[in-house]
């Protein structure tokens, strides 16, 4: 079937990285688990208390850099991916796929997560003494602005993202934690999310992710219903997502499920009744992704596979977007939706276009001019440092642009879009009409729904 592109920008949640694991030449595990999730007690006795040093209240508070805009300034964010999930979901062309056959060696990962980390706060300093010396003026600065940064640099977000983190051994990221802490200060309100997926998750392996530090958790429901969990070969049942839904309830305040929309043969009305159930419960945060058939997946090779045509995939879209917010969980970005005070707040930093960094296989990073990329086969992620990319500002602007319209708030005006091209696509009714006048850049309805469209008009030359 061809690729639905009419809407595929819509679908790029970044905290997904993607990769094709298929093409790699590792054997699934032929067992559902991993060998070491047999080793309970000596994840017990880790977890009997917080790994972080610093208590909360004893976290210096942001921000900490100076001349960029608040937002940027406030926010930065740590990306870990972890590569690896039960098995290998037949839409999925993320950067994951099923534990190889071969033993598991812990500290090989952690070595390789150290080694990202290391060179995350090289390029971080590097980029700031280039900014300092950029704004002084005096020899006597300018020398002494070459001197390393002592001060660390405060994070305002963790997102453990794969793959399926939550079958990450609990020492590997306590000790993952430990090593970022060491590195960088932790803002005393730092988000720590986590990906799960309800068959690899209980309430037990919630507290211990809670005394770890985790204080967000996103549940990979998908559907609220079990035939359309089959159809997504999901090895968890209807049942075990609500049981799961009521468990993070109970342990964390923020919590988050995905759910995917424009499935296989799936009508308007049956999504008009999902929401209903979603609705139902009272969810703090909710994201909603588009299905998109990707090349290499199997739903992609599979000829009777149908999707929902355009129309009544933007009909389930805007529908999702105005019953979100009568519920009072309203978008804040065009896929995902929050009560006040419950968005996230590390997708926003990718979104904002702040700074943030990118450790794991397939993860990615924007450290200040720098775009930084890692390997996308785990296999050579493991024995090859990240590759930093200088980026042009007039790259920087249109990702800039790209991220942040996005965002039901929008963004302040980057500087370097030509003015002409905002007065077109505000006449064409794809852009607030004051963008120029408020300096804010912000789509409308239209706009959001035809985003592919507004940002190539926005970035002609
Ligand atoms: S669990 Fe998530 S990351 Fe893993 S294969 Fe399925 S969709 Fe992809």
């Amino acid at each position: 079937m061809k690729k639905n592109t009419s809407f595929s920008l819509l679908n790029s949640g970044v905290s997904k990285q993607k990769i094709f694991y298929e093409e790699t030449n590792i054997s699934p595990l032929k067992e559902n688990k991993p060998a070491f999730f047999a080793n309970d007690g000596l994840e017990k006795n880790v977890l009997s208390k917080s790994p972080l040093k610093t208590k909360a209240s004893e976290r210096p508070s942001f921000p900490v850099v100076g001349n960029e805009t608040e937002e940027e300034t406030k926010l930065f964010g740590l990306y870990c991916h972890w590569p690896f999930c039960l098995s290998k979901c037949p839409y999925c062309d993320f950067a994951s796929g099923p534990m190889p056959c071969n033993s598991f060696d812990q500290n090989i990962f952690l070595n390789a997560y150290i080694r990202d980390l290391e060179d995350c706060l090289l390029l971080e300093n590097e980029q700031r003494n280039d900014k300092n010396t950029k704004n002084t003026l005096s020899e006597e600065n300018l020398f002494k602005n070459k001197q390393p940064f002592q001060k660390k640099r405060v994070l305002t977000s963790i997102f453990f993202g794969g793959g399926t983190p939550s079958l990450m051994p609990l020492p590997l990221l306590e000790k993952i934690l430990n090593e970022v802490e060491k590195r960088f200060s932790f803002a005393p309100d730092i988000e720590i999310s986590m990906e799960a997926n309800p068959e690899t998750i209980d309430l037990e392996k919630m507290r211990s992710l809670k005394n770890m530090g985790v204080n967000r958790l996103s549940l990979g429901v998908q559907a609220l219903n079990d035939n359309d969990l089959k159809i997504f070969k999901r090895p968890h049942t209807l049942r075990t997502a609500l049981t799961r839904i009521e468990e993070a309830r109970a342990v964390f305040d923020n919590f988050s499920i995905d759910l995917i929309y424009a499935r296989p043969h799936q009508t308007f009305t049956q999504w008009e009744k999902e929401m209903e159930e979603a609705i139902k419960l009272q969810l703090p945060h909710l994201s909603c992704y588009q299905l998109t058939l990707e090349e290499g997946t199997p739903f992609y090779k599979d000829k009777n596979l149908r999707l929902p045509d355009d129309e009544t995939q933007a009909q389930m879209l805007t529908y999702t977007w105005h019953r979100m917010k009568e519920a009072g969980t309203p978008p804040y970005e065009i896929s995902n939706f929050a009560k006040p005070g419950f968005e996230c707040r590390h997708n926003k930093s990718y979104w904002l276009g702040a700074d943030y960094l990118g450790i794991g296989p397939a993860a990615h990073g924007r450290i200040g001019n720098t775009a930084t990329e890692q390997e996308r086969f785990f296999q050579n992620w493991l024995k090859t440092p990240m590759k930093k990319i200088p980026l042009t500002e007039k790259e920087k602007t249109e990702e800039k642009v790209l991220m942040g319209l996005r965002l039901f708030e929008g963004i302040p005006l980057p500087s370097g879009i030509n003015k002409k091209n905002i007065r077109k696509a505000a006449e064409k009714g794809w852009l607030e009409l004051n963008a120029l006048k408020h300096g804010r850049l912000r789509a409308k309805k239209n706009g959001r729904l035809f985003l592919n469209r507004l940002i190539e008009e926005l970035l002609k030359d």
